[in-house]
């Protein structure tokens, strides 16, 4: 979804986007321990001071993924906070500052199904579980430890 930036009050507007979850998918190809991005929707507020627009809101990403601990298959919605200001793209880079995320425009159009991709892009864990107390694997046996304590133990004891 494009948003031309005159059509931005500075009172704000509101947008829902659906983004395809295929450029997610494509973007984050890499990541193997997602088995399927779902959907993704993200309901922002736009603002406009002059040419200088912040985006802010929150995107919902629908996923399927294997939990890095204990392999167990999870749907889950994950959730990333937006929080961009997109300047006009200078004709020289300057200092950007550095507690807000800072991108640029065309001066014309924002493109939001890029901007809510690159953000959850950059914004994914590293490692994603089922829980964050999930026990994992017995290296030995390969029992799940969520399920309970395993045989190995017993052995190694007796
Ligand atoms: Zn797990
Ligand atoms: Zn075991």
């Amino acid at each position: 979804m494009k948003v031309t930036i005159q059509s931005i009050p500075p009172s704000g507007r509101s947008v829902e986007v659906v983004v395809d979850p295929g450029l997610l998918r494509t973007r984050l190809a890499d990541r193997l321990d997602i088995e399927r991005f779902a959907a993704c929707r993200a309901e922002l507020t736009a603002e406009r001071i002059d040419q200088t627009v912040v985006v802010r809101g929150e995107i919902a990403v629908d996923v399927l993924f294997d939990c890095s601990r204990c392999a167990e298959a999870v749907e889950a919605t994950l959730r990333f906070l937006l929080h961009m200001v997109l300047l006009p793209r200078p004709s020289r880079p300057g200092p950007v500052e550095d507690d807000v995320d800072t991108g640029y425009h065309n001066g014309r159009q924002i493109d939001l199904d890029r901007l809510i991709v690159d953000h959850v892009a950059l914004a994914m864990p590293d490692v994603l579980l089922c829980d964050p107390s999930c026990r994992g694997l017995c290296l030995t046996c390969g029992a799940n430890f969520n399920e309970g304590p395993c045989r190995c133990g017993d052995e190694r004891k007796g």
